[in-house]
């Protein structure tokens, strides 16, 4: 008989989750998990069979930009891949944004909502991006006061029609800078009519087919920089599917996120609407921000848990040298450390969820929301850096597998990458991280605090040396931000997202140990805290001073 490699297969994606499973017994009330967990089976269900095998027959297909019709008018028409024609039906049925507002289960429904994305997410190349800022757009209206918008666009971002839902894009990159927002170009002008109509270029915009967006742009005569900016509410076409003066100019060709319709905007007089006042845009659109960046921490997770549910699986599969990859110690070594950091990443986006949750609910404390303030960037920077090593893991534990791109494999780690850049990069969110634990002490403390009492709940000796790595990796970030303050400004830069990685490592290691001890108490179950202790011997304390006439030199041409 010839060789025959089999491909490896996924099962119910909720039903062989333990770690989603074990998190999800301990945070959730029991008769709500009982309530929602035949729609978690269902759709863990969806997303390793039919799902799964839809996403592979859509590989080639990409979203299609048509800017003429035949008797040469400008229609700019974007057709997305079939894959997502589908996938944003089932969004809408499925809840994934109306989860969230509904609050059937009160400060618990971010919870729902995001168990319900991790299992969607890897099986719907990215339809992620669209739901994310659909789900910011409608924090941003809720929270605006704006009467108008929440009678008539909110109901539609969170709908579970599919024939009344709406999605939201989120116009912010120009040209002149993605991360520096405050040096947009674009601008509004009142016209006759007492209608705003915006002048400019839109650099990204993702989900280019949304119905609506929000977007910023500095009304005429406001001061330069973000203060001087407005946030303002698109409606991208009118009742005939014509843009409502936007020209699209191309979609953009990139490494992946390649189902994503990322298109060049010219806005030429688009109408728009005032979201709030007349400048502080900027801030505005804040709470727009910080849903996103918790989606990505979670479609960083649920990409992790695909790339190594499918590593795993082919190492049963795969013979060498006379046995399974998954007995070679070496082998199995290497996934023990992905499956760790997989781990490692569901909880703290999931730690994040629940915080979310709980404000929104009004059941956090003042001090609670400064530690969410300064949680938000940390989460999103950890979680992306470590989705990019894992995946680019994954893919060489597949050999030359993991390089043929009809595997369906390439895509998990150029997809990956897109998660450490768009939301803000690590280095900008690392800044931001460095600035909220400069100016409010005592947001760091409770973070420091947060950490203490988990590690402290690692009663079990196996856990003891995980629980005592957590509180070490605080302490000296804490450390090194009061030393580096008194070096001065160019020492905090620098070692910002040490600092900040060293943070979001520690805080996922003190979840991990804590919920390690729930579930040796709880489940009799050994494997959790296996992940801690392999999580405790990563790279979680990264804090280290480099002398900057080395960065110097080490930068210095010839
Ligand atoms: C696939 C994709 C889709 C996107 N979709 C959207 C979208 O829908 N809407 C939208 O508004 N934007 C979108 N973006 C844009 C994205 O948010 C920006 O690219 C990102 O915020 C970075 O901005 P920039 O490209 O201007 O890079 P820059 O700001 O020029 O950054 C370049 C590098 O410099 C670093 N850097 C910048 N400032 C500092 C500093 N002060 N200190 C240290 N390092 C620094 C950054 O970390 C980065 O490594 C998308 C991007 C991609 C790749």
């Amino acid at each position: 008989m010839p060789f025959r490699q089999e491909p490896p297969r996924l099962g119910n994606q909720y039903e062989t989750d333990r770690a989603l499973r074990s998190y999800l017994r301990r945070a959730l009330p029991q008769e709500m998990l009982e309530e929602i967990e035949p729609e978690l089976l269902e759709l863990g269900e969806l997303a390793g069979g039919e799902l799964y095998r839809m996403q592979l027959a859509d590989r080639l297909n990409e979203p299609r930009l048509t800017q003429w019709d035949a008797w040469g008018e400008r229609v700019d028409r974007i057709e997305v891949s079939p894959l997502w024609r589908t996938a944003e039906r089932m969004a809408a049925e499925r809840g994934l944004v109306a989860t969230a507002y509904e609050r059937r289960h009160g400060a618990h429904s971010r919870l729902h909502q995001f168990a319900l994305a991790y299992l969607f997410t890897p099986s719907t190349d990215i339809y992620s991006c669209p739901l994310a800022m659909t789900d910011g757009a409608a924090r941003v209206l809720l929270t605006s006061g704006n009467g108008p918008l929440i009678k008539n666009v909110l109901p539609r971002l969170t709908s579970r029609d599919p024939e009344e839902f709406w999605t939201s894009g989120q116009w912010m990159t120009e040209l002149s800078g993605g991360s520096d927002v405050g040096a947009s170009e674009t601008f509004a002008r009142l016209d006759g009519e007492g209608v705003w109509r915006l002048y400019g270029r839109k650099w990204f915009t993702s989900a280019a087919a949304s119905q609506v967006a929000l977007t910023l742009a500095r009304p005429e005569g406001n001061q330069g920089g973000g203060r001087g900016l407005a946030l303002f509410l698109v409606e991208t076409r009118d009742a005939e599917g014509r843009p409502r003066g936007i020209r699209i100019d191309r979609l953009k060709e990139k490494l992946g996120t390649r189902k994503v319709p990322t298109a060049e905007l010219t806005l030429e007089g688009t109408p728009a609407v005032l979201v709030k006042g007349t400048a502080d845009g900027v801030r505005d659109i804040a709470p727009m921000l910080n849903v996103t960046r918790l989606w990505n921490a979670v479609s960083a997770a649920a990409l992790m848990r695909r790339g190594v549910a499918l590593a795993r699986d082919y190492a049963r599969r795969r013979t060498a040298f006379g046995s399974a990859l998954a007995e070679k110690p070496l082998h199995a070594d290497t996934l023990a450390g992905l499956q760790a950091e997989a781990e490692a990443a569901l909880h703290l986006a999931f730690h994040a969820a629940e915080l979310t949750g709980r404000e929104e609910a009004g059941e956090l404390d003042e001090e609670g929301a400064r530690l969410l303030r300064l949680l938000t960037p940390l989460v999103k920077l950890t979680t992306a850096r470590a989705a990019v090593h894992v995946a680019g893991e994954v893919v060489e534990a597949f050999g030359g597998a993991g390089y043929v791109e009809d595997t369906g494999l390439p895509v998990l780690l150029r997809d990956a990458q897109v998660l450490s850049i768009w939301e803000g990069t690590t280095n900008v969110l690392s800044l931001d991280a460095l600035r909220t634990a400069l100016k409010d002490e005592a947001a760091l403390s409770s973070l420091k605090a947060e950490i203490e009492r988990r590690a402290a709940a690692a009663q079990d000796e196996r856990l003891l040396p995980a629980a005592h790595a957590a509180r070490g990796a605080a302490a000296h970030a804490c450390a090194w931000l009061a030393a580096a303050g008194r070096e001065g400004q160019t020492a905090l830069e620098a070692g910002a997202r040490r600092f900040s990685m060293t943070l979001g490592r520690a805080l996922a290691l003190a979840l991990l140990t804590s919920h390690a001890q729930w579930s040796l108490d709880e489940e009799s179950d050994p494997r959790a805290a296996a992940a801690a202790r392999r999580f405790a011997h990563s790279a979680v304390d990264l804090i280290s001073d480099h002398d900057p006439e080395d960065v110097a030199a080490l930068l210095a041409d010839l």
